[in-house]
């Protein structure tokens, strides 16, 4: 089990990705929340069955996996059904998380939670690392990246943390305003203070 856990967060567009690509290459084990997500609901698991027996068999494709349109149509039409569905899929989510962390082998790792402030997981890990940069950039990549338009990913910055209460819970932050290239030293010197603060211990 790794000795210290680093939850890796921020907005849409800001990085986590690229950060945690860096951090995996120094052998570093990170646990994915949106695979973990994924993964509490695939075909013909006990969650997955729960939310048919709910929402009717509509919730199931054809090839048994989760209709995630209709899911978000109902979740969006009806904050009760927000609030069934992360009852349901939230304490799974963490489970999985916390027997990942158990089985972590690195001397850290990395829990990457786009949602972590929003959903309370800061509770979950020892620091919180929260890649940063402003929403204007965050708009062109994430709308260069996923084809949307900056309206759509506007709304989603809305209904997320605010860039000053993600930073206000961060023990650590990288800024990702300029190139890629400019993340390797920022990782490279968070790496060092990790390794570190587990020698303290
Ligand atoms: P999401 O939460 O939306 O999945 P994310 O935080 O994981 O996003 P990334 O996917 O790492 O963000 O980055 C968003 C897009 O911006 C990607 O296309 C990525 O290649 C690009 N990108 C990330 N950092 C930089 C940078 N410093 N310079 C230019 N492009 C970047």
């Amino acid at each position: 089990m790794s000795q210290l856990v680093i939850g890796l967060t921020g907005g849409i567009g800001s990085g986590k990705t690229a950060v945690s690509d860096l951090f995996a290459k120094k052998g570093i084990d990170i646990i994915d929340a949106d695979v973990v997500a994924r993964q509490v609901v695939e075909p013909g698991s006990e969650a997955l069955l729960k939310i048919a027996d709910k929402f009717g068999e509509q919730s199931i494709l054809s090839d048994g996996s989760l209709n995630r349109p209709f899911i978000r149509q109902l979740v969006f039409a009806d904050k009760s059904n927000k609030q069934w569905i992360d009852d349901l899929l939230h304490p799974l989510i963490r489970a999985v998380m916390n027997q990942q962390i158990k089985q972590a082998q690195s001397p850290y790792c990395i829990l990457a939670v786009p949602l972590l402030v929003e959903n309370g997981m800061n509770k979950m890990v020892d620091r919180v690392l929260v890649v940063d940069v402003d929403e204007h950039t965050q708009l062109q990549r994430a709308s260069a990246r996923d084809g949307q338009s900056k309206e759509q990913v506007q709304k989603i910055i809305n209904a997320q943390a605010s860039r000053k209460e993600r930073l206000h819970l961060a023990d650590d932050t990288i800024d990702n305003s300029a190139t890629l290239d400019e993340l390797i030293p920022q990782v490279e010197r968070l790496h060092k203070q990790y390794l570190s603060l587990i020698k303290k211990q």
